[in-house]
């Protein structure tokens, strides 16, 4: 119905709009105002945008379309409905998705996610591998903390993002990717150790356009992920398939050089190398410190595991106790069992819950026969003959927390116990070996023996040589180590530059953000389970147990997603998008615009009242607001104009219309009249009539307030041609009972109670005023009325005019009116708007404040007074000054002056007191 009008609006030559668009500050006096707009940024170049909606039906994301009243969805890129003007998109994104803040390396979890529930697999790797270039094996050994942070796990289980990292990695592996390298740079860096955080360092600095070599100390590349985590966790193969992705970018590897062996620090400044990266990682087990660790038979995890992953040959012994909660832990005492061991045992201090490890890798280890003594601890390790035979254990309780936020295990005194054993594995913590590493350069050691290094930039004590991963951090996860590994990156690119190392580094790491998604009407949708190899091919086999997610499976655990922050960045319109409008990296802008006069044309709200649950509202989703069914009506909405329920889609053969929820309601803080409702309701009613012959439709009133020309007959025409059922009265209750929508009120014209079994039950709610208009309000210094509507200077003589000189009010934002009051009062303020700027001379109020300068103390109560900012206290001359332009002669300055400096033109004191006099005087 507005569609025309709108068109012309957009077209016409002296009209610019601004949309997307809001006022945040104001300057200025009528005829003279200056309007700071912010601009919201679109993410759609809409100079170049044709409407075309190609990014709209390539876009995974699906969001509640607020246009068709959340009746059905959109997509996160959208034009709010097809006749809108201008015809152009734009994106609707929240902020930054819980999951993608948890990452230490921000990878866009929430776009691949999408991405693949669109069966669009190549582009979800492709948009991984923008900021990780492991996504293979980060799919199998990451800890996820994405996962941690999935608000999916507010309704049922967090969606499993890792293993669809894994699905698109494994699926798509043949997929070329973009490697391009950024201008070859002459300086060339030296990255030493081949772990997760040197690889992510070498990648990054190559792609920068750096000559980079890696020494690594052992015989293979990986660090941990070689040596450490276990093949039927992480096959080699994919490993050395990923890692060789540097390779073709030309990064050097030298195998078998240990810095602090082969070569030291010194001599790769020598060699010519602007800076170093040191990610040695932490490859020596710590010892439990009790009697009997030296005996034949006990193995530190690392060494242990870093044997049998180089395939050296390890004799393991019958029955094994494994020291610690941890990954390593739970790896060592897996590996056990697979090399023959009969009988493998966890021994941990704390509880289950306190386990570091991973849920899933103990629950698999649990699986495979490894047994837990949980809250035990090793006092001795015993042994005959120079070999372990035995340990002595104690059995703990929890204390109060202790530094690490865990509960503190406490010894149960005479619990102690005995383990018949013949192999120790401690797994309770390993420290970086250093040994020759600092020779000849002064490089500092903390307290626990790891590199000490600046938390932001990764510098260590000696200039050009950086540190990060577990040899600083001491032991953590694979994604913090590479998450460490570019942040040296970024310093080391920076003071190769000469650049500032630390400027402008917040965003780097996890960080909290507030985006929630919009959780109505999902429900329960179980987490997919990963498939595993059977437990009887396990034995004796380090084939990878995970086998992967299907198709199936990875779409349907995909659509689990709840797209938190709408728009996820997936790309999937930018590629969509011929005329190449798609600007992801757009930014708010802001602009002053110089007005004359300000027209307040912001509309209103409608009711969301906790007590509209007592209408039943939420309970059924064919219990709507008029507002919703209006859109069941039209034909451009969700059901082509058809009437039909939401929850089944069947015609509905009785509709009830409820009228004033929430309005003329004092108890519900409405206590006004919406207007409007009567009449819409009514022609509501006579729609459903005219599309459902056979429908029965019922509307509850308190009193009809046809306040418009032909309303009246409208209303009887509706009674007595279309049989709509008017029953005047209250209702009280609204229920589902039986796949109907129950209705209970009274009819106060017969006194009688009322049932009624009905298809759908549609509620007219109050009007409210807009979200946001007290602010708006303040910033223009205009008023509000006790509701909260925007105040008119005088409800007769000046009906669209503020009591602020330039600003008018147009419509609903002023009180409930239908489209014909909203319009006429519209073309009044634009009148008036004429009548302002037309004129040679603008009108103002002759009563103004003025001071008193010899009185004026300057201290300020005025200005903090004045709701027009019209007084402001000159700090320099130190007395008070008043912009007669914008001064409205309220008073509230002269009131507010403790020493009487401020009075008003053309009105003395005299006068203001004889009026009170008046006022006060008793008849
Ligand atoms: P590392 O991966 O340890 O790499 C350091 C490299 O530096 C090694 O290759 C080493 O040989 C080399 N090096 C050391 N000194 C020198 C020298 N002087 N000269 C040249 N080279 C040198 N984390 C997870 O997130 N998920 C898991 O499932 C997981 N499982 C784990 C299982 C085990 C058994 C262990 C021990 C750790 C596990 N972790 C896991 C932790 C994770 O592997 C580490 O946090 C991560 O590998 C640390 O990366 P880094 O690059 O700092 O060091």
């Amino acid at each position: 119905m507005l569609g025309p009008k709108m068109m012309d609006v957009g077209r016409h030559p002296n009209i610019t709009l601004w949309m997307y668009s809001e006022v945040v500050g104001l300057g200025g006096e009528a005829g003279d105002f200056t309007a700071r707009v912010r601009r919201r940024a679109t993410f759609v170049d809409w100079d170049k945008c044709t409407g075309c909606a190609a990014c709209g039906d390539v876009c995974p994301v699906k969001m509640w379309n607020e246009f068709e009243s959340g009746l059905s969805r959109r997509a996160a890129i959208y034009r709010p409905f097809p006749q809108a003007v201008p015809n152009k998109f734009v994106i609707d994104r929240q902020g930054t998705p819980p999951c993608q803040a948890a990452c230490p390396l921000h990878v866009n979890a929430q776009g691949y996610t999408a991405l693949i529930s669109a069966g669009k697999y190549r582009e979800a790797l492709a948009l991984v591998r923008e900021r990780n270039p492991f996504p293979g094996i980060t799919g199998r050994v990451c800890h996820h903390p994405c996962e941690a942070a999935c608000e999916r796990a507010t309704i049922d289980e967090a969606i499993a993002i890792d293993f669809l990292k894994r699905f698109v990695a494994d699926r798509e592996s043949d997929l070329e990717w973009d490697l391009e390298i950024a201008e070859e740079r002459e300086e060339r860096v030296a990255i030493v150790g081949s772990g997760p955080a040197g690889l992510v360092a070498a990648y990054d600095l190559r792609r920068r356009g750096y000559g980079v070599t890696v020494f690594e100390a052992l015989p293979v590349l990986g660090g941990m992920l070689a040596v450490g985590i276990p093949s039927y966790r992480l096959p080699r193969d994919l490993l050395e398939g990923e890692i060789d992705v540097l390779k073709r970018l030309g990064v050097e590897f030298r195998l078998n050089t240990r810095i602090g062996r082969e070569v030291t620090l010194e001599e790769l400044v020598a060699e010519g190398y602007g800076a170093i990266f040191l990610g040695l990682g932490a490859h020596v087990s710590r010892k439990l410190g009790i009697d009997g660790e030296d005996l034949e038979g006990v193995w530190g995890a690392v060494e242990f595991l870093r044997s049998v992953n180089l395939g050296e040959k390890v004799r393991v012994g019958k029955r094994a106790a494994v020291i610690g909660g941890g990954n390593a832990a739970i790896d060592a005492a897996r590996t056990l069992l697979r090399l023959g061991c009969e009988d493998v045992s966890i021994v941990y201090r704390r509880s289950r819950v306190e386990m570091p490890a991973m849920e899933r890798e103990i629950v698999e280890a649990e699986h495979e026969g490894v047994k837990i003594e949980y809250l035990t601890l090793p006092t001795k390790v015993i042994g005959s003959g120079g070999k372990v035979v035995a340990m002595e254990c104690v059995r703990m309780e929890l204390g109060e927390p202790d530094e690490s936020g865990r509960r503190r295990p406490i010894p149960i005194e005479g619990s102690e116990f005995r383990m018949e054993i013949d192999m120790v594995v401690p797994a309770i913590s390993q420290s970086p070996d250093l040994e020759g590493v600092g020779e000849g350069v002064d490089l500092e050691i903390t307290r626990w023996g790891s590199i000490a290094a600046d938390p932001v930039t990764l510098a260590t004590s000696v200039s050009g040589v950086f540190a990060g991963g577990d040899a600083v951090t001491g032991p953590r996860t694979y994604i913090e180590a590479m998450a460490q590994g570019r942040k040296a990156a970024i310093s080391i690119d920076r003071y190769l530059r000469g650049a500032d190392m630390a400027v402008g580094r917040d965003g780097e790491g996890p960080f909290e953000t507030d985006v929630k998604p919009d959780t109505r009407g999902v429900g329960q949708a179980p987490r997919a389970v990963m498939p595993t190899l059977e437990l009887g091919e396990r034995a004796g086999d380090f084939r990878e147990v995970d086998l992967g997610f299907d198709e199936e499976q990875a779409v349907s655990e995909a659509k689990r997603c709840l797209n938190c922050a709408g728009c996820s960045e997936c790309k999937a319109c930018v590629a969509a998008c011929e005329p190449d409008a798609i600007r992801h990296g757009m930014e708010d802008a802001f602009v002053d615009l110089d007005v004359g006069a300000i027209v307040v044309a912001t509309g209103y709200d409608l009711y969301e009242w906790e007590g509209l649950a007592a209408y039943g509202y939420g309970t059924s989703p064919d219990i709507v607001t008029a507002l919703e069914f209006e859109r069941i009506l039209a034909a451009s909405g969700p059901t082509g104009g058809e009437v039909r329920r939401p929850s089944d889609g069947r015609i509905p053969k009785e509709v009830v219309f409820v009228n004033c929820v929430g309005s003329r309601d004092p108890e519900s803080g409405v206590a006004y009249c919406s207007r409007v409702c009567c009449m819409y309701t009514a022609k509501e009613a006579m729609l459903y009539k005219h599309r459902v012959h056979d429908g029965q439709a019922y509307v509850f009133y308190i009193d009809i307030r046809s306040n418009g020309k032909g309303y009246e007959e409208f209303v009887q025409r509706g009674m007595e041609e279309e049989g709509i059922l008017f029953l005047r009265g209250k209702v009280s209750k609204i229920f589902q009972e039986d796949g109907k929508i129950m209705v209970w009120g009274v009819d106060t014209l017969t006194g009688r109670n009322v049932e009624v079994a009905a298809d759908m039950a549609v509620l007219a709610t109050a009007m409210v005023p807009n979200k946001g208009v007290k602010e708006l309000a303040k910033l223009l210094r205009i008023g509000t009325d006790e509701y909260g509507f925007l105040k008119e200077a005088h409800l007769k003589l000046r009906p669209v005019e503020t009591l602020t000189a330039g600003i008018f009010i147009a419509g609903a934002a002023q009180s409930p009116k239908d489209i014909t009051d909203t319009v006429s009062q519209a073309s009044g303020a634009a009148m008036k708007v004429v009548d302002l700027l037309s004129g040679d001379e603008l009108d103002h109020e002759p009563t103004v404040a003025s001071v008193d300068p010899e009185v004026c103390r300057a201290c300020g109560y005025c200005e903090a007074a004045c709701a027009y900012g019209a007084v402001e206290v000159d700090l320099v001359e130190k007395v008070a000054k008043v912009n007669e332009m914008l001064c409205e002669g309220c008073g509230g300055c002269s009131v507010a002056c403790p020493s009487g400096a401020i009075s008003h033109t053309n009105f003395s004191s005299r006068q203001y007191m004889e009026m009170i006099e008046v006022a006060t005087e008793d008849y």
